[in-house]
């Protein structure tokens, strides 16, 4: 699978600059924002493949950059999942409902990381990744 771009939407500049790491040692392209609106001028610039967007920002909230990502048709085929540090009941139904397709909380896993990150993006392509069903 070729490698792709990746937007990581975290205004915790650890956690930003982790899941760069992660993601980058994997070979993926990765572009970053620290907000809401630099988010949404990102991805309608870079067209990545997949938005990582954490729920906490301040300001604009990750659902509420998510919706204006699925409102705009340069941006609405991009794929995204959320990331949240408070999994509560009702956050996953919550992001679904803006439009994410996916959801990992947080603190990640860094072993698992990239294999679930190329889950969702096998998933997003219509691939089977290599995964016979009977
Ligand atoms: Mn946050």
């Amino acid at each position: 699978m070729s490698k792709a771009k990746i937007l990581i939407v975290e205004d915790n500049l650890m956690n930003l600059e982790l899941v760069s790491d992660v993601l980058e040692a994997h070979g993926y392209e990765v572009l970053q924002a620290d907000t809401g609106r630099k988010a949404l001028e990102i991805a309608g610039r870079e067209q990545p493949e997949l938005v990582l967007m954490d729920i906490q920002l301040p300001e604009m909230d990750g659902l509420e950059v998510t919706r204006l990502l699925k409102e705009d048709e340069r941006t609405s085929h991009i794929s995204v999942i959320a990331l949240t540090a408070h999994a509560m009941r009702g956050d996953e139904e919550r992001a679904r409902e803006a439009g994410c397709s996916g959801y990992i909380a947080k603190p990640i896993n860094t072993r698992e990381f990239a294999g679930v990150i190329a889950d969702f993006l096998a998933e997003s392509r219509g691939d089977p990744g290599g995964k016979v069903e009977e």
